[in-house]
């Protein structure tokens, strides 16, 4: 993270909600306990590293809200992790599960230590023994909290974190669900793994296919021929350019924490990342530009940036510079309030976060609902799906006398297995979502982005919630 004097994440989070709480008519009691966090596990626990050396690390777990169960949010490994930063990402995945009806209470948890530093079989050790602190303290479980990945975390932690909960609950048949993210061998959801970057996609995709919000940013319609900028080549970041890239957009700039590169002739993603698997880095890609600092890329022109790796990196010392025209946060929480100002001033149209990188949470639901009723999506109805269309088709041509193409044939005879299923329930997701903030944006003109349209529409969504409990009635 930029580091920034004073600077409070959960501070700026609790801003704007406060700015977007005056558009709704919640008696203050209630914004109050929407906006505080419920519970706050902080631990320190012992661990020793392959040289023998002795280290204790810091971690956290916190469920900032209860109004729906089980909470839900990612674990982070980062040197950067403390109380207020997890605190924050806590709420926004509160905010974030509200707006796309997802029926979870949000949380999130991190591990303050730099992964790269330590082993495979370190980072097992210290995976499991944060699982373990999570089970004595009843902070893990499919009907009470449910962990999933995010930065610096994948598959292969959530695997150890599901059999280290196994380990100590044998016999609970619903024990899959208790993380979300694994392998599908595990128990994944196939989609998952790709799914914040689809969703950021989609998300995207929609605003682009916005004619009015295009006009005033002097844009044309539709994703085909755009120029993207993205920061950050992880899971989120990766994936986000290469669905633009497969629809046809232009990735012209790409930052790693090494450098960025850029090259107006677009840039092929899935090249630069086997280039960096070979030589450690993006820079010095063929036909790129290098640029030594990572930051140049937020400030290369472009019609959409992309941060998709960690918060705070367009403040107040940057933002001034930044000459895209939509700003699609992969990433929770990558621009400050004081950016958010300068931005929104110069007419630049932010897509905030708090939805637009729900796909991961959407598709983690998907992952648990699998848990939860043991059974792999499409794996009933796949075949009679087949079955019909088939008859269907033959049906068609015999009528008509006409035969219908090989590739579309095989199209609709295709039954749905269950990535399209995940797909499908996905591009819906992010397409409500993004119609129904934009629909609350424009019909009350006093509000003044999109930020406090999503606010709005996550206050509701989870005071409305609150209410029909009878607490607050
Ligand atoms: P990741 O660890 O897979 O990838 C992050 C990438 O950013 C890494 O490649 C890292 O080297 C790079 N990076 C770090 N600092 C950088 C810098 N200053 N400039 C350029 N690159 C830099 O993490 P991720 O899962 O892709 O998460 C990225 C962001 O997306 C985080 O803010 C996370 O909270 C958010 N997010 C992730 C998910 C998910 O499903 N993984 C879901 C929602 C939100």
């Amino acid at each position: 993270m930029a580091t920034v004097p004073g600077y409070s994440f959960f501070h700026n989070v609790e801003r704007s909600f406060d700015k977007a709480a005056v558009f709704t008519t919640w008696e203050n009691g209630l914004l109050q306990q929407i906006k505080q966090c419920n519970s706050v596990l902080q631990v320190r626990f012992p661990i020793k590293r392959e040289n023998g050396e002795i280290v204790t690390l810091e971690a956290y777990r916190v469920q900032h809200s209860h109004h729906k169960t089980p909470c839900k949010g990612g674990i982070r490994f980062s040197n950067a992790v403390n109380q207020d930063e997890v605190m924050a990402l806590a709420a926004l995945m509160t905010y974030k599960c509200a707006i796309v009806n997802v029926p979870f209470g949000g949380a999130k948890g991190g591990i303050k230590i730099n992964p790269r530093e330590y082993t495979p079989y370190e980072l097992e050790k210290i995976t499991r023994r944060y699982t373990a602190e999570l089970i004595k303290k009843n902070f893990i479980g499919p009907g009470t909290d449910v962990p999933a990945p995010d930065y610096g975390t994948g598959e292969r932690e959530m695997a150890w974190i599901l059999d280290t909960y196994v380990a100590m609950h044998p016999g609970e048949i619903d024990a899959a669900g208790c993380v979300t993210g694994k392998p599908v061998s595990q128990g994944g959801v196939r989609g998952r793994k790709e799914a914040t970057g689809l969703g950021v996609f989609y998300g995207l995709s929609e605003i682009c296919n916005m004619p009015d919000l295009m006009k005033k940013l002097g844009l044309p319609v539709g994703v085909k021929g755009k120029t993207v900028c993205v920061q950050g080549m992880g899971n989120v970041g990766y994936h986000s350019a290469l669905f633009f890239k497969q629809a046809g957009a232009k990735i012209v700039g790409i930052a790693e924490y090494e450098g960025a590169i850029r090259s107006d002739k677009g840039l092929d993603i899935e090249e630069v990342f086997k280039h960096r698997k070979a030589t450690g880095s993006i820079l010095d890609f063929p036909g790129a530009e290098n640029f030594e600092k990572t930051g140049d890329a937020l400030e290369m022109e472009c019609d959409i940036l992309i941060p998709a790796a960690l918060e705070n990196v367009i403040n107040s010392t940057n933002a001034a510079r930044v000459r895209a025209k939509i700003i699609g946060e992969a990433a929770n929480g990558p621009l400050t309030p004081e950016a958010d100002d300068i931005l929104n001033l110069k007419g630049v149209l932010i897509v905030p976060d708090m939805y637009l990188n729900a796909g991961g949470v959407t598709v983690s639901y998907f992952e648990w609902l699998k848990n939860l009723s043991h059974v792999r999506y499409g794996r009933i109805e796949k075949r009679f799906e087949e079955n019909m269309n088939h008859r269907i088709v033959d049906q068609i041509e015999g009528l008509t006398g006409k035969t219908i193409g090989k590739d579309e044939r095989d199209f609709i005879l295709h039954g749905a297995d269950e990535v399209d299923l995940v797909r499908s329930g996905l591009e819906e997701t992010m397409i409500a979502a993004t119609r129904e903030i934009v629909e609350i944006w424009q019909s009350n003109p006093s509000i003044p982005d999109m930020r406090t349209a999503a606010y709005v529409c996550a206050i509701n969504k989870v005071a409305t919630s609150y209410s029909e409990l009878g607490i607050f009635p």
